[in-house]
């Protein structure tokens, strides 16, 4: 994969970013070692660069990472969360897709801001074992427990489908229902349940919607999640509508075997086929 500088993408380019930013994280640390393990996994050489459709990326030339976004360790969280939004933006004005990798969820809100600035009428469909719709969690309105929270006060999206969720608590249904949540949980999901969509869509993936079991490098690992091939089926489902997304929660200190990263690097592929055929 190319690594190339944000000025040099072209329009349809599909471009790979790292949020290294793990201060919002409200359990475990580590996650702003997740864009370095994931690119790592990207190249490893107990797989290849083939998509399950078939497209060699190894020699896709549109497809390119452009580093991390340049975050100061301890800047204040409304100072991070800019500098994501303007580094998103950036990659957004090339005319290039951003697949964002974090980081905790506290990325999303910054990296979806910078989209709905380019697109209207944004669907986000969200993949979690957590609604993150908290007004506030430990004193943050920032806090990765919180990003659709501030998505949705600010309509930065005309619908939000979280799947996979099995731990909301009553605040988080009650905001669900103030923002019209489409929130399928766990325990009603089905293959093929996904509504369908009009428009753009954006992808937010929290790697810890699968079962630990498939992922134990996380920091909220949630048992009674999804399988790999469940969250793949979902990625494909998204034909030709997918205008950005992320994968977030990758937790390399709790992955001592490195499956997650790999997973998450599979994700990765997979989204990222999807990116380069949308028009
Ligand atoms: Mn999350
Ligand atoms: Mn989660």
């Amino acid at each position: 994969m190319r690594r190339v500088t944000v000025d040099a993408l072209e329009p349809g380019d599909a471009a790979i970013v790292g949020v290294p930013w793990d201060e919002q994280s409200s359990f475990l640390r580590g996650a702003r070692l997740g864009p370095e393990a994931l690119r790592r996994a990207l190249g490893a050489d107990s797989t290849n660069w083939c998509t399950e459709s078939g497209r060699d990326l190894s020699e896709e030339p549109r497809l390119a990472h452009v580093g991390d976004v340049d975050l100061t360790p301890d800047i204040p969280a409304e100072e991070a969360i800019a500098t994501i939004e303007q580094g998103i933006s950036a990659v957004l004005k090339r005319g290039a897709r951003a697949l964002s990798v974090g980081g905790d969820h506290a990325v999303s809100y910054p990296v979806i801001r910078a989209h709905a600035a380019v697109h209207n009428r944004l669907s986000i469909v969200h993949l979690d074992a957590h609604p993150d719709l908290y007004d506030e969690f430990k004193g943050s309105r920032y806090s990765h427990a919180c990003p659709f929270a501030r998505v949705m006060e600010q309509g930065l999206a005309s619908r939000l489908v979280q799947v996979g969720v099995r731990t909301a608590t009553p605040h988080q249904r009650a905001q669900a229902a103030r923002f019209g949540v489409e929130m399928i949980e766990m325990r009603h999901w089905s293959q093929g349940g996904l509504p369908a969509l009009e428009g753009p869509v954006y992808l937010s993936l929290d790697l810890d919607v699968l079962d630990p079991a498939h992922v134990p490098g996380v920091s909220h690992p949630e048992p009674g999640g999804m399988t790999t091939r469940d969250v793949i089926a979902v990625i494909q489902s998204l034909r030709g509508r997918l205008v950005g997304a992320d994968v977030v929660e990758l937790n390399p200190t709790r992955d001592p075997t490195g499956i997650t990263a790999l997973v998450a690097a599979k994700f990765v592929k997979e989204i990222a086929d999807r990116l380069l055929e949308s028009r």
